[in-house]
């Protein structure tokens, strides 16, 4: 143990991840005094335009769907008491197989080994102790997400830095959770095909190593969202509500990737074995 303040850094792919997956997990990192660094590695150009206009479609402007993110990521960090937020600025790609995904710039097109000397740099300036990124399959399939993963691990593996490396997962009794709650609302909600070649998303609970339970900042996490409000991933929780948003998102959950604390599993804390 040291004077030195913890630290907790959170790799995302686009604006707007990092209220989703870790808003609960920064919030709380936050009032405890922890300092917290998010990375988000693109510009999110291919979100949605102002009144929803999506990419491709006539009067979606790129510059100015960025300059819009910007700000909504700025404000989302606000509310979730980001200290520092680092933009590594590379273009977004659209879905597997959308052809934003092969332009100059691109994150998914950019060599991991470059992408990660970036991300290595920073944690060499803000010794995280703790790092959060997404699993090998990027939570859901994104190449942004995936490519988010591959610069993490690069980094992480760089550096040898971080004490705790985790994965943000969902627990697969929370996304039968959730598949009720958009079904009550009437949403669409697709049953994953046993054909279909990517992984389902989220893991069966007991292999999740790390319940954080972070209900009492979930009106945060909600609010951070609302600061999305212009893509479509945010409105698609909005929708429910601040009550049923509260009752599905009372945790968040990760898989312990690395670590050299000993802390016993599973574990309720990020910071378990470092205060
Ligand atoms: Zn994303």
């Amino acid at each position: 143990m040291t004077d030195r303040r913890l630290t907790l850094m959170a790799v995302h792919a686009h604006p707007d991840d990092e209220a989703t997956g870790t808003g609960g997990v920064l919030a709380k990192a936050a009032a405890e005094g922890i300092r917290t660094v998010l990375v988000t590695c693109t510009d999110g150009r291919c979100g949605d335009g102002p009144g929803g206009v999506k990419p491709g479609d006539p009067g979606h402007d790129p510059d100015a769907v960025v300059e819009m993110r910007r700000g909504e990521l700025e404000k989302s960090c606000a509310v979730l008491g980001v200290e520092h937020l680092e933009l590594l600025g590379y273009a977004d790609s659209g879905m597997m197989g959308w052809p934003q995904n092969a332009a100059p710039g691109s994150f998914w097109g950019t060599p991991v080994s470059e992408a990660a000397t970036g991300l290595a740099e920073l944690i060499r300036r803000y010794q995280p102790d703790v790092v959060v990124s997404y699993d090998e399959n990027g939570f859901y399939g994104h190449p942004d997400h995936i490519q988010a993963h591959r610069i993490t691990m690069a980094a992480v593996a760089e550096t040898g830095l971080p004490a705790k490396v985790y994965w943000t997962t969902a627990p697969r009794s929370a996304m039968q959770q959730l598949r009720q709650i958009m079904l009550d609302l009437g949403a669409d909600w697709e049953e994953p095909s046993p054909d279909d070649p990517t992984p389902e998303i989220g893991l069966p609970d007991e292999q999740i190593t790390t319940w954080v339970d972070t209900s009492a900042f979930s009106g945060q996490k909600y609010d951070a969202l609302a600061a999305h409000a212009s893509q479509d991933e945010s409105i698609f929780f909005l929708r429910m509500g601040r009550e049923k948003f509260a009752e599905l998102m009372s945790f968040e959950t990760f898989v312990r990737v690395q670590d050299t604390t000993g802390a016993p599993l599973p574990e309720d804390d990020l910071f378990a074995g470092l205060r």
